[in-house]
């Protein structure tokens, strides 16, 4: 039987208890296979997997997707029952942040470009949810998609920084047929745009077409992604195209001589799609 658990000390409790090793998967919800692939890592390697919903207003800025995120929490809890998770953490937004609330994480480093200069504040949002999380949860293991590449490096960076002690367990892209990465977002996407979208993931493709032809020019290897996305009417802005270290975030330089991941921002209508892939890993 799944447990649902809404408050902050009966999941702290209910962890406290819980069979090691304890697995924890953080989502917004809007569940889909990427999330359940997570799930599934963390049954394979847990004995207990907690799994919590949580739609985290600090990181969504002025003027985002947080009134209109998706809140299907029917078919998510039955997704995560099906999937055998043993509690689901799911908090109203009082239980998390009360009256008074005023303390937040910021990490620098990884999260200094990118997504923040493109969503100011972002990442504080993301690592004060993630910290309360790790310390409410106390998992072996937390799980998260590579999708967030940034995202990725900013958790990271935060649990060694912080001497929280779980491991971070980051799961490969999960995609549809046609490549595009899944994301509760795409939902947004009409018809058109959705058939649009697939060249997100073909530009990071002839940009590895090229890097595996022993092409290792970084602009080469960003035009090539940039022309690509260009070649698409529907993406009215591509927010970046980088080839970063995938710890630091920084830019690679001129040659790709280490494993880099190329990381990109699209807008196609108003919504705003992440996607990236590892050079050489
Ligand atoms: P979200 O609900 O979007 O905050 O995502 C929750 C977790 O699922 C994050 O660690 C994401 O990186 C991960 N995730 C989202 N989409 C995918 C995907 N297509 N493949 C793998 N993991 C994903």
């Amino acid at each position: 039987m799944m447990h649902v658990i809404s408050t902050v000390r009966a999941f702290q409790k209910f962890c406290q208890g819980a069979k090691r090793p304890l697995g924890l998967v953080p989502t917004m919800g809007a569940l889909h296979d990427g999330h359940l692939s997570l799930v599934r890592q963390g049954k394979d390697e847990c004995a207990t997997v907690a799994a919590s919903i949580f739609v985290n207003p600090k990181q969504f800025v002025p003027g985002e997707d947080l009134g209109r995120y998706p809140k299907p929490l029917e078919r998510d809890l039955e997704l995560l029952s099906r999937a055998q998770v043993d509690v689901v953490f799911v908090p109203p937004v009082e239980e998390m942040y009360p009256v008074g609330f005023s303390t937040h994480v910021q990490v620098a480093g990884p999260a200094m470009r990118w997504e923040s200069e493109i969503r100011p504040g972002h990442f504080d949002g993301v690592a004060t949810v993630v910290t309360k999380l790790l310390l409410l949860a106390a998992p072996d293991i937390a799980y998260f998609g590579q999708k967030d590449g940034q995202q990725v490096a900013v958790v990271k960076r935060l649990v060694a920084d912080l001497h929280i002690p779980a491991r971070i367990r980051v799961m490969p892209t999960v995609r549809e047929p046609d490549g595009l990465a899944m994301s509760s977002r795409n939902a947004y996407l009409s018809p058109a745009e959705r058939q649009a979208a697939t060249v997100v993931y073909q530009a990071l493709r002839a940009a590895e077409a090229l890097y595996r032809q022993h092409e290792r020019r970084v602009p080469v290897l960003e035009k090539a992604c940039r022309d690509a996305l260009a070649s698409e009417p529907l993406v009215n802005q591509v927010g970046y195209v980088a080839l970063v270290d995938p710890d630091t975030f920084e830019p690679v330089g001129l040659l790709a001589e280490r494993p880099a991941m190329l990381a990109v921002a699209v807008r196609i209508g108003s919504t705003r799609l992440i996607d990236n892939v590892i050079l050489g890993g």
